[in-house]
Parts: structure tokens; C-alpha cells; sequence
């Protein structure tokens, strides 16, 4: 496995491989990797002939008050992870080589950026767009895989993907999740065990609702009172929203007559977590 922190070596690697026929998948992470880091990695290796793996934590997706200096920081684990999963470049560039001085140059993101965490992150899909497209840049891959966890991300992506004409595939991942029902996300590290056990009223929420609209609960307000419900009893105090919206558009609906998603954020303590269901 090939390790380099320059953009021009990136470059060079994923171009040769390209120009000699080979399909390259792209995985980009901040690392802290976990399983949900892994699956992507699994099926990038198995599915193209070269598998890319990036580590950056973007400081353009953090608001200034976010925890960009206290997010988890594990790379020789998260070399070690992707070696085992015959990953065949990873990139880990200093934050200088991502945007040296006078970077000033950002992807406005479409509509889905302005719901949800749009609105309690105002500049975070800003961020997400800009890397992400410089990474596609970097990275010429064939394919790129992203966590359906970020189901608004993966979303505003295939739109930037779409608009901008850019010549990658997106491929979304499902869940993958503790036995238990926890998501997993690098930021689960900050919990205690007590907040571990709160937390699990988010997949709680979300399968209650999920089951409910199984049955044939289509009142999208009875559906989120439920998810509220669930949290608040489970001792959350801070939800940022549990809502169920149109899976394309990410619009509100009154009635769950079409694909749906029902998508969380709320707080555990300084912890702020995201999770979602399709219904
Ligand atoms: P992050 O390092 O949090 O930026 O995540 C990197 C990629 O891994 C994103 O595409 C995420 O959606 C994906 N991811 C994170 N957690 C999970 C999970 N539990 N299951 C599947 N994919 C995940």
C-alpha cells in the first residue's frame, strides 16, 4: 500500500493506473476509521481493479465552535484497517497542500444543502463540496463511495455530480451499524457509556418509525412526534430535528405517499450525532 501526502504523487499514481485501463474507486474519510469506513473500503477493492482511500479532516466543513482540533485522530490504526483491506494508495495531505494561502474558491452547493443540516450547519455542505470535488480532481477515479449515514451529503453529492458534468460514478453504502442498532461514526469515541445507552434512541426512534410506516402509518407528523417521543424519554434534550422528508428533494411531506427518509440530529452531551432510515 502506497501512503502519500502530495497532491502531484496522487495525481500521478491514479492517472497511470487510469491510462493503463484500470477502474480505481475513490474512499474518502477523515479517518478515525470503523467498520462503516471499512465496508466502503471492502467494496472499492472488490469492485475496481485499484482502490484509493483518502484521510483528511476538511477544516471547511467545521464551523469555528465544531470540533475540527479535538476530532479523533488514529491513523496508524486507520493504515493498518485499509491495508487489510487491500486498499492500494491512501492520501494524507497536510492541510497546507489542500489549500495553500490565497485559497478563496468555493462549490456553492445546490437546494439539498438548505434543509436539515443546512440549516443548523450553515457552511458545512459548502465545505463538503469544495474538498470533495478537489479530491475527484486529485483522484481521477472511476468510482466514488460514500455512507448512505450521510444520507444528505451523499445526496448534495450526486447533485454536484450531476450539475458539474463530472466524470465519476457515486455508489452509496448502506448503514453499517453496532448489534445493537448504533450507528457508527468516528465521533461514538466521545461517548460514555451512560451517553452510549442514550444514543441508541436515535436507531431506536428511527426503527420505530420505520415499522410504524410498515403498518401503514402514513401521518409524516404522528411519525416524527414518535421519533421525538422516543428521544425525549430516552433523556435527549437537544434535537436539532427528527424529520421525515421526500428522498429525492429532501422536501417536507405531509403524507408518506412516495420514498421517503426519515433523518435525525440531536445531542449527547457535546456530541452531536446523525442517523436515517429509507422508508
Ligand atoms: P467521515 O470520515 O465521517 O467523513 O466518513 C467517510 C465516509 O464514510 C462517508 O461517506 C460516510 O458516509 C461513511 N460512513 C461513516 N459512517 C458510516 C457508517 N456507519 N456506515 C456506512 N458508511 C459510513
Amino acid at each position: 500500500m502506497k501512503i502519500v501526502e502530495s497532491r502531484s504523487e496522487a495525481y500521478a499514481q491514479v492517472a497511470q493506473w487510469r491510462q493503463a485501463g484500470a477502474s480505481v474507486g475513490l474512499v474518502p474519510t477523515m479517518g478515525a476509521l470503523h467498520a462503516g469506513h471499512y465496508a466502503l473500503a471492502d467494496r472499492s477493492s472488490k469492485e475496481c481493479d485499484k482502490s484509493v482511500a483518502t484521510i483528511f479532516v476538511n477544516p471547511t466543513q467545521f464551523a469555528p465552535h465544531e470540533d475540527l482540533s479535538r476530532y479523533p485522530r488514529t491513523i496508524d490504526d486507520d493504515l493498518q484497517g485499509l491495508r487489510e483491506r487491500q486498499t492500494d494508495l491512501v492520501f494524507i495531505p497536510q492541510p497546507e497542500e489542500l489549500y495553500p494561502a490565497g485559497f478563496s474558491t468555493y462549490v456553492e452547493p445546490s437546494n439539498v444543502a438548505l434543509p436539515l443540516e443546512g440549516v443548523f450547519r450553515p457552511t458545512h455542505f459548502r465545505g463538503v463540496t469544495t474538498i470533495v470535488l478537489k479530491l475527484f480532481n486529485i483522484l481521477p477515479a472511476t468510482v466514488g463511495y460514500f455512507g448512505q449515514k450521510d444520507f444528505q451529503q451523499l445526496t448534495v453529492i450526486r447533485r454536484m455530480v450531476d450539475d458539474l458534468n463530472i466524470p465519476i460514478r457515486v455508489e452509496g453504502c448502506e448503514i453499517v451499524r453496532e448489534p445493537d442498532g448504533l450507528a457508527l461514526s468516528s465521533r461514538n469515541r466521545y461517548l460514555s457509556s451512560g451517553q452510549r445507552q442514550t444514543a441508541l434512541s436515535l436507531s431506536r426512534a428511527l426503527s420505530a418509525v420505520s415499522e410504524q410506516a410498515g403498518d401503514g402509518n402514513v401521518s409524516v407528523e404522528q411519525l416524527e412526534q414518535t421519533m421525538h417521543r422516543i428521544m425525549r424519554n430516552a433523556g435527549i434534550e437537544r434535537i436539532d430535528y427528527a424529520c421525515i422528508v421526500d428522498r429525492n428533494t429532501l422536501e417536507s411531506l405531509p403524507q408518506l405517499d412516495r420514498p421517503a427518509v426519515a433523518l435525525i440530529a440531536a445531542h449527547v452531551g457535546d456530541t452531536r450525532l446523525i442517523d436515517n432510515v429509507l422508508l
